[in-house]
């Protein structure tokens, strides 16, 4: 797919999810919109800046270096066309959710990409906020994704545009219906279930890893629904300060020396307590 579809799709999109979330925000705001922009856009200008010169070259490296020798599982049997981009397609998939797992439970990853965590509200504007650092080093990533897969070019350009989309809509602050997101959270990683996981308690953060099927989270057992949206606080605690969410000190922030991610300013540990959340874990709440 040119380019250039993909990017008016995209920008289509994120048109529409901004327009809507504002007109039906699912979460109360609590910063300065135009603030949190100039820094969002700044992040995102650098992170897509990066991924055109190192991700996207090096992916379409290794898609030609795996197509050309028939590198990777889906190589291994033959299988008809349509199986190959339902497999391909899943496991890319897959491959995101440990990735994310990853970018949270190492501490070199953790570092950068906690910067995409502590912007103070969770809407479209976040969805592309991520540091360059974590961008370069997703190269790597890639590499290891495609060539263990052995994807089709065309299977990876459909799941890329796929995974952007859901990237913004599950940051969006779009409220749907309750019954219509319980419903498409069968298929989607949906606004309500991504906002857990951007949540400043440290067991709802470390929850709700999955990018486009929300299925991985059940499988692995890190899935958890039933945190209502007006209990949440979007950030992490140890860096919500309003100084730290400026452009310059969330790209340094990485090299500094890292606070306690946990703990409030006051030096009180952010936790949830248990009689406030509602109903069964995996079901998901207003
Ligand atoms: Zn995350």
């Amino acid at each position: 797919m040119q380019p250039y579809y993909t990017a008016a799709i995209l920008g289509g999109l994120f048109l529409l999810l901004f327009v809507w979330e504002h007109r039906a925000p699912l979460r109360t705001a609590r910063a300065a919109l135009a603030r949190r922009l100039f820094v969002n856009v700044g992040i995102s200008a650098l992170a897509l800046g990066t991924a055109a010169l190192i991700v996207d070259p090096v992916g379409a490296t290794t898609l030609q270096y795996v197509s050309d020798r028939g590198f990777g599982l889906l190589h291994w049997v033959e299988l008809p066309a349509a199986a190959q981009f339902v497999i391909g397609f899943v496991l890319m998939d897959m491959a995101f959710y440990y990735w994310h797992f990853a970018n949270h439970r190492i501490p070199l990853l953790w570092r950068l990409h906690n910067v995409h965590h502590i912007d103070p509200d969770l809407d479209v504007s976040t969805a592309f906020r991520f540091h360059l650092g974590e961008v370069a080093l997703s190269a790597g990533f890639r590499v290891v994704q495609i060539a263990v897969i052995g994807v089709s070019p065309l299977t990876f350009a459909i799941y890329e545009l796929v995974y952007q989309a859901n990237t913004l809509f599950h940051h969006s602050n779009v409220h749907l219906p309750l019954p219509v997101e319980r419903l498409l959270n069968k298929l989607l990683v949906t606004p309500r279930m991504h906002g857990i996981h951007h949540s400043e308690v440290w067991r709802e953060n470390n929850s709700n890893y999955s990018v486009v099927f929300p299925w991985w989270d059940r499988l692995h057992r890190t899935l958890r629904l039933n945190i209502p949206q007006s209990r949440i606080v979007i950030g992490i605690p140890g860096y919500a300060a309003d100084a730290d969410n400026k452009l310059g000190s969330a790209l340094l922030m990485p090299f500094k020396r890292q606070r306690n991610y946990w703990q409030r300013a006051d030096g009180i540990s952010v936790k949830r307590n248990q009689v406030i959340i509602e109903g069964p874990l995996r079901c998901m709440q207003e």
